[in-house]
């Protein structure tokens, strides 16, 4: 099943478009490492895909319908920039917030035995029971990124959107953080990535968006590593390649 679908998409915030004639595909299980340069339109082009933003051109289709119309919002989890950095959570708990998500898979009415296991299972997976009464807005950036992850899982979430989620994370919950979305992946779960880190995008993503305003490549990870289009896409920014290695 295609997740996200764009054709020929053009987007701008003024004269100069932030993304233009972009078109891909997102299958159900692909974990599709989104990387380029700083001013990309990276963070714009998922905006897109979400539906957060309207193209100026172009289609977009969310599990095969069009974006316009899409709303079965507890099937996507996105985790912004924002909600690393703290911004914009409210004063609840962490079992509150993945309570949270679970209301929005159930609909109205009361949560079941079997929704709160859900809910604890969720919070199991991502490792922060220990955390479940702290307020979110109290957590780290990293125990925020998994009590976020908690919530998508707790809702039955098919598509993970992460926009640089480990900005201020240190390297080992990073690395513990990065496993943990290698794994959601295996047990089927669709995962869209922003990151700077090149070689971690490309230890752990099976597909690849290369872009720099246009797509310059798009594919599984190997073509990507053997192709030009990384240094192409940097070329004219005269910015540097972020390696992990
Ligand atoms: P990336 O995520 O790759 O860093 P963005 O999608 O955030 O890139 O930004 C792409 C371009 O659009 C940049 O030139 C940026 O300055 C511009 N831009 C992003 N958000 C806005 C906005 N809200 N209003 C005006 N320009 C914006």
């Amino acid at each position: 099943m295609t997740v996200v679908e764009l054709e020929n998409v053009t987007f701008a915030y003024g004269e100069q478009p932030a993304v233009e004639d972009v078109s891909l595909q997102v299958e159900e299980g692909d974990f599709l490492g989104l990387v380029g340069p700083n001013g990309s339109g990276k963070t714009t082009l998922l905006q897109l895909m979400l539906g957060l933003l309207r193209p100026d051109s172009g289609t977009i289709e969310l599990f095969g319908d069009p974006v316009s119309t899409f709303d079965d919002g507890e099937r996507i989890g996105y985790v912004s920039q924002q909600a690393t950095s703290g911004g914009g959570s409210m004063p609840v708990t962490v079992r509150e917030a993945v309570t949270m998500g679970r209301f929005a898979h159930v609909g109205h009415g009361r949560l079941t035995d079997d929704d709160r296991a859900i809910v604890d299972d969720a919070l199991e997976t991502v490792d922060i029971t220990e955390l479940a009464d702290r307020q979110v807005n109290q957590l780290s950036g990293g125990q925020r990124q998994r009590a976020y992850i908690a919530r998508a899982l707790a809702s039955e979430a098919d598509l993970l959107a992460l926009d640089e989620p480990t900005v201020g994370v240190d390297a080992e919950s990073r690395d513990a953080f990065y496993q943990l979305l290698e794994s959601l992946n295996d047990d089927g779960i669709t995962i869209i990535l922003i990151e700077h880190d090149i070689g971690v995008v490309t230890d752990r993503a099976t597909r690849i968006a290369c872009i720099n305003t246009e797509l310059y490549h798009h594919g599984d990870t190997e073509s990507f590593v053997e192709s030009d289009a990384l240094t192409e896409a940097y070329g004219a920014t005269g910015q540097v390649v972020h390696h992990h290695h």
